[in-house]
């Protein structure tokens, strides 16, 4: 058939991309509108110290779909990165967690809390990401150090120099930085040395096991260590039992992110 076509047509039909295309398109445009019509909505995990005090919390997006269902970032993080709508979607989260600071700040069972925030590569590559959040964190008059960036290690390596640069400017107004997922990427250790972080996170694929899987604990024992070499904290996160949580704190671990202290809520 494809032959009887001519010698330049190539017939492509495949029904299963074709699906996977018109999918992509749909949640395409449900991402836009739901940017405009404001469906996102923040839920907030509590971290918490050695005594299991809440020292602060991580914001975690959520798509509130008009068919009622509440869709998790795995299913739309990836696609608003691709799609270049992760810049405005990250313009919002940190809007409305700048103004989540600010409320806080007015109550005294909460205004010692900080807030992490996820931030995407191509968010933290736009040439005036420095002055988005510093003129955000001015405006809201809110205590910089409360809110704490969180980047990954292939968004550093993306751009070193670059990163150094933003990461600097930054933490002059006191915005800290953690390194999420640690562990995950396939980068060298030499970065450690040259970038700004504050804390690192151990990932939660390696608290998982740890207390079945001895690789897994050296790893965790040694992220920790490092961490203490470094002169940064570390937070693990994924902690799920007691168990977990006191191995951790056995092995020097400054804070702790998980179920056992409370699943993401709005707060
Ligand atoms: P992440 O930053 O590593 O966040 C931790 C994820 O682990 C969250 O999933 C959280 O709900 C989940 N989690 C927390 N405690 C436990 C636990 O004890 N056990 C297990 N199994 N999981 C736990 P979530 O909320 O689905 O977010 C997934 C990823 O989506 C995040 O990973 C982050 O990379 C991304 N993300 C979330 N919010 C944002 C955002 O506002 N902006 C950007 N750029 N990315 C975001
Ligand atoms: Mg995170
Ligand atoms: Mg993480
Ligand atoms: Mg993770």
């Amino acid at each position: 058939q494809a032959k009887s076509a001519g010698r330049n047509t190539v017939r492509f039909f495949d029904p299963e991309m074709q699906s996977l295309i018109e999918r992509r398109v749909t949640l395409e445009n449900e991402l836009r509108d739901a940017l405009h019509y404001k469906q996102f909505i923040l839920h907030y995990q509590p971290q918490v110290d050695r005594n299991g005090r809440s020292v602060g919390v991580e914001a975690l997006v959520r798509w509130q779909h008009p068919d009622g269902r509440i869709i998790p970032p795995s299913e739309f993080i990836e696609l608003a990165e691709e799609t270049g709508l992760i810049v405005s979607l990250g313009s919002w989260v940190l809007e409305t967690v700048v103004a989540r600071l600010s409320e806080w700040a007015n109550d005294p069972e909460r205004s010692h809390l900080s807030i992490a925030v996820n931030v995407s590569a191509r968010q933290f590559r736009q040439p005036d990401f420095v002055e988005i959040v510093s003129r955000l964190v001015e405006a809201a008059g809110i205590d910089a150090s409360l809110l704490r960036l969180e980047l990954t290690e292939s968004l550093l390596l993306e751009n070193m120099e670059e990163a150094i640069a933003t990461m600097t400017a930054l933490k002059k107004q006191g915005v800290s930085f953690s390194l999420d997922d640690f562990g995950t990427g396939y980068s060298s250790l030499a970065y450690l040395k040259v970038l700004p972080l504050d804390e690192l996170k151990v990932d939660q694929s390696f608290v998982r096991d740890m207390l079945f899987d001895e690789k897994n604990a050296a790893i965790a024992r040694a992220i920790v260590n490092l961490g203490q070499n470094l002169g940064v904290t570390v937070i693990a996160e994924g902690v799920e039992t007691d168990a977990q949580w006191q191995f951790l704190i056995e092995n020097g671990c400054h804070s702790f992110q998980g179920y056992l202290f409370g699943h993401p809520s709005e707060m």
